[in-house]
């Protein structure tokens, strides 16, 4: 292997993310307006050039890739894809080879993740209420999210639960959100909702619950100790003494965890994120296509890399929303 990726702040680049498509069988609310516009076809990487692409960043060192989306598993022949990156995890250069869904399709692709060497799956889930989960979602059914999570645990899969932090929504259902992973031993991680892309007549503060406040909660019937597991991203995690569980907490809102980061970000258009909160990218679409050899992809994913900044700009303070980006989180993929 060449020289590994390293940014300037001397972090190495280990971890990347990968959004195979912008549309999704969902419209959450804090995600989606109802009507989205998606990209056209010839714009998205064909599932060759992801292949090119994601080998290219496993040759200069990145170790884990998390499949994300919109929603991957809605991509045509998306198994491909998995399967191709699967070799890599088979002669060792890959370690860790993941996805986040919505579980809508894990039903169908749950025990083909499991052959392609997957071994864990997030699953985004804010409430156990169908009919809440109906107007969160917009577009989905709980009944077969619950079932595709049966699905991935019976394939072996371990499975661990998203949850945005929704105020209003599913404060009332913490304890219930809990318990509930904590029987289906799985692990669950909040997220502090972010003010990304247009969402089309919502409120982000409305939306807008923080975690400090989530876990003041938790701690009035739980006793909450400190883990010090650090994966490189934004997540902090607790053990609960009462369960055993483990619940994380993603605050992107604090700028606690940025030095740390060893994660960027590549769209279903082939441009690459350096940070979640910032607008600079790189495309590396172009030198993908420029050429059938990946000396210029190469060169181009190192001088993006040596633009990584060393944090974000995201901010709630004084009832504003600062540091906004333009775009969707289903296009950067979360
Ligand atoms: N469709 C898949 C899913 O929902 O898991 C993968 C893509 S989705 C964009 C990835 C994660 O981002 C989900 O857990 C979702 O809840 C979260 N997300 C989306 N928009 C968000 C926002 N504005 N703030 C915080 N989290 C967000
Ligand atoms: Fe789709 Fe995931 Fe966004 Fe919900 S959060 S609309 S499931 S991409």
């Amino acid at each position: 292997m060449d020289l590994p990726l390293t940014d300037p702040f001397a972090r190495p680049i280990s971890y990347l993310r990968v959004s195979v498509t912008d549309r999704c069988d969902f419209r959450c609310t804090y995600c989606m307006a109802e009507n989205m516009t998606f990209l056209p076809k010839a714009e998205l990487l064909t599932l060759e050039e992801l292949d090119r692409m994601c080998s290219a960043f496993i040759r200069l060192g990145v170790e884990k890739l998390r499949i994300t989306g919109g929603e991957p598993l809605v991509r045509r022949e998306i198994m491909t894809f998995f399967r191709a990156m699967g070799r890599h995890l088979e002669r060792g250069a890959l370690k860790e080879l993941t996805l986040t869904t919505n579980g809508s399709q894990l039903r169908r692709f749950a025990r083909d993740l499991a052959e392609c060497g997957v071994r864990r799956v997030n699953v985004s889930l804010d409430t156990l209420d169908a009919e809440k989960f109906g107007r969160i979602t917009r577009w989905g059914r709980l009944a077969q999210v619950l079932d595709g999570i049966a699905a991935a645990q019976e394939a072996g899969l371990r499975v661990k639960i998203n949850t945005v932090a929704l105020k209003g929504e599913n404060e009332a259902e913490l304890f219930d959100l809990v318990d509930w992973c904590a029987q289906g031993d799985m692990d669950l991680t909040f997220i502090e909702v972010m003010p990304m892309g247009d969402i089309g007549g919502e409120d982000r503060l409305d939306q807008y619950w923080p975690l400090s406040d989530l876990r003041a909660r938790l701690a009035t019937r739980y006793t909450l100790t400190d883990l010090p597991e650090r994966t490189g991203g934004p997540a902090r995690y607790v053990r609960l003494e009462e369960t055993g569980s483990k619940i994380g907490f993603i605050t992107p809102l604090t700028h606690n965890f940025c030095e740390s980061c060893n994660r960027v970000r590549l769209t279903c258009t082939g441009e690459l994120y350096m940070c979640l909160g910032q607008e600079d990218m790189a495309d590396l679409r172009a030198p993908l296509r420029g050429s059938d050899d990946d000396a210029a992809l190469e060169a181009a994913i190192r001088a993006a890399i040596a633009r990584k900044p060393k944090g974000h700009d995201f901010d709630y303070s004084r009832q504003q929303v600062a540091g906004q980006t333009l775009r969707h989180m289903s296009h950067t993929g979360g």
